[in-house]
């Protein structure tokens, strides 16, 4: 525990280094959230084509309503002209229906752009989480993973769905006022855009920092995420040690530490607001009267003076719109980044091109020179030479933390070599698809997760193809059929959440029986059974043994008196090959495989 309360602390630091690097920020997140959105928007060419013809109408008609103000002003109003009067009436009651049903179209089509790139969005993100290599799962925290699927995307459907009437509308009222604004008069104008530095000046140191804080939001949120799904998920350890208060602790010092930022973030994205606003005001008050002035003297009219008023507040409207807006943007932007950097992480599970199915083998899996290193650990593999022949069994042996396991989710291609190749009958792994891989590999592992789902659904694991037959053959084959039939609901019996009603041994059948079911040639047992008591451990050995039949068997384990008539033996020693041979060779060479053999006889 005491760990977690430094990694909380250390965090602290960086945080505040963070927040100095505000701009820098700001920029790569923008050109990285580009990235990310440009693919998806593509598909979405000619519904972005006609939201942009939709924006430019509705902008046409807002510009066109001060021209209208001056003119009804000038020509109608002072001088008591009803034709002017009435016809402007026409004009704006035509002009606000149209701008009804193009503000409709804009929002429809806004709606349907940013939930289709938001849903794509996902099914990318899963795709890839797909892809990634086991030891992801193993670096990175599973609410960490959650947390880029549902704060960092509703960040990116927020930002999205606001950019059109939060930043690009405004935008082009700013554009177009600013114009108009030279055209009635240019020097109420040039007073008028003393709006834009003031509000820059404002606005800026605030902006700077709720970028950086939104992102550093984002990420508190994510711990906060990653915590609780962690606690959740060791419920059963947490209380057997009675270890609640610690947790609760423990979310409680990060839910401190998000508050602290989500205050500062909204108090920030409130000053960029109000800074702005006050800006808008001071300048308005110097236009409004150096305008009156004019206009009593004669140098412009009151229809250009009440027009310029008119457009003077609809563009600092706008520009308060669009800072008020950053904040947003810049969670949208952080959430875009955080999915930029998942999006990046390498893969490992991908078809090369002309990928071959792979054969059922027939002489041998040969591991040449091969080599590797997880990316965030000292420990380095090999390099590994091995030839294991077909349809004989091999253990693999060693101290915890030898690399064993490495070994397999090698074969299995979990995890790609650095250098070396594996291959099966010749073919390189890496050049056969991995749906043939699986086919005809199948591990069996220490632990079986379960679906909280069917005993059927728990075996079948989704392949569809399988018959119920096929079903009941794998799960007489792993002896747990007659227990399955025993049940009231059979079959359909669901199994609780996280197989919390199966035994041990039990869960182990299972699993079996889904390494049977695709009738693999090769079977891969990672030290499948030591997590049993002696007993049961004996029985799923011997259905092992049964099993495996005429297959090629890979077993790690710990237990030797298991593996005494085993065709070869490979001892693994810190991610080499120490010793190998048969039981007997292996016992004459009195090296590393006699001192195991010697201490579990002892023991
Ligand atoms: P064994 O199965 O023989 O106990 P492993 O192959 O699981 O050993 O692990 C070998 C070494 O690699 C260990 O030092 C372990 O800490 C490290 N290791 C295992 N998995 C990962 C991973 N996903 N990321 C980083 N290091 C790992
Ligand atoms: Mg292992």
């Amino acid at each position: 525990m005491s760990e977690l309360y430094d990694e909380i602390e250390l965090q602290e630091d960086i945080d505040a280094e963070q927040l100095q690097g505000g701009p820098k920020l700001e920029r790569s997140a923008l050109s990285s959230g580009w990235q990310l959105i440009r693919p998806l928007l593509q598909t979405h060419r000619w519904p972005m084509f006609w939201l942009g013809a939709a924006v430019i109408v509705d902008t046409a008609f807002n510009a066109s309503f001060p021209i209208i103000e001056r003119l009804v002003v000038d020509e109608g109003l002072v001088p008591h002209n009803w034709s002017v009067v009435a016809k402007v009436i026409v004009y704006i009651v035509f002009a606000a229906v149209a701008v009804t049903v193009i503000g409709f179209v804009m929002d429809l089509l806004n709606a349907r752009i940013s939930s289709s790139v938001v849903a794509d969005l996902r099914n990318t993100l899963l795709k890839h989480l797909g892809r990634l290599p086991t030891s992801y799962f193993h670096k990175t925290e599973g609410g960490e993973i959650l947390s880029r699927f549902s704060t960092d995307v509703m960040a990116v459907e927020e930002g999205l769905t606001a950019i059109i009437p939060w930043i690009v509308l405004p935008g082009l009222e700013v554009i177009y006022t600013t114009i108009l604004m030279f055209a009635f008069n240019v020097r109420l104008a040039l007073v008028g855009i003393l709006v834009f530095p003031v509000n820059l000046l404002a606005s800026r140191y605030f902006s700077t920092r709720s970028f950086a804080l939104g992102f550093e939001k984002r990420r508190r949120e994510a711990r906060l995420m990653s915590s609780l799904a962690e606690t959740i998920a060791a419920q059963p350890v947490i209380r057997a040690f009675g270890m609640l208060n610690k947790f609760q602790h423990r979310y409680m010092l990060l839910g401190q530490q998000w508050r602290s930022t989500a205050y500062a973030f909204d108090l920030q994205s409130a000053l960029v607001e109000r800074a702005s606003y006050a800006g808008v005001y001071l300048v308005h008050a110097l236009v409004f009267g150096i305008g009156a002035y004019w206009t009593f003297e004669g140098v412009i009219s009151l229809g250009t003076l009440v027009a310029f008023e008119a457009m003077f507040l609809t563009m600092g409207d706008a520009i308060s719109h669009v800072t008020e807006a950053t904040p947003m943007l810049a969670e949208a932007l952080g959430g875009m980044k955080q999915l930029r950097s998942f999006m990046t992480e390498r893969t490992a599970q991908l078809d090369l091109p002309g990928a071959i199915d792979l054969a059922t083998p027939k002489h041998s899996i040969m591991f040449q020179n091969v080599t590797f290193k997880y990316p965030e650990s000292k420990f380095q593999l090999g390099p590994i030479d091995l030839d294991v022949r077909v349809g004989k069994r091999l253990a693999i042996v060693g101290r915890s933390g030898s690399g064993k396991s490495t070994l397999t989710q090698l074969l299995l291609r979990s995890e790609t070599p650095s250098t070396g190749t594996i291959s099966i009958d010749g073919h390189d792994i890496r050049a056969v698809t991995l749906s043939s891989l699986r086919q005809l590999i199948a591990p069996v592992f220490q632990e079986t997760f379960l679906f909280h789902d069917t005993l059927r659904a728990n075996i079948a694991l989704g392949r569809e193809e399988i018959r119920s037959t096929e079903i009941t053959r794998a799960a007489r084959a792993a002896e747990i059929d007659d227990y399955i039939l025993s049940l009231p609901q059979k079959y359909e019996t669901i199994v609780g959440e996280r197989g919390a009603r199966l035994s041990g041994g039990q869960r182990q059948r299972i699993a079996i029986a889904r390494a049977l079911l695709s009738n693999p040639a090769i079977l891969v047992l990672d030290e499948a059974s030591s997590a049993l008591d002696p007993q049961t451990e004996t029985k799923i050995r011997a259905t092992i043994r049964r099993v495996a039949g005429k297959r090629t068997l890979i077993s790690i384990t710990h237990r030797l008196e298991s593996i005494k008539d085993y065709d070869h033996i490979v001892v693994m020693d810190r991610g080499r090959i120490k010793e190998q041979g048969n039981h007997r060779s292996l016992l004459a060479q009195r090296g590393l495989y006699f001192e195991f053999w010697n201490k579990q006889r002892n023991s």
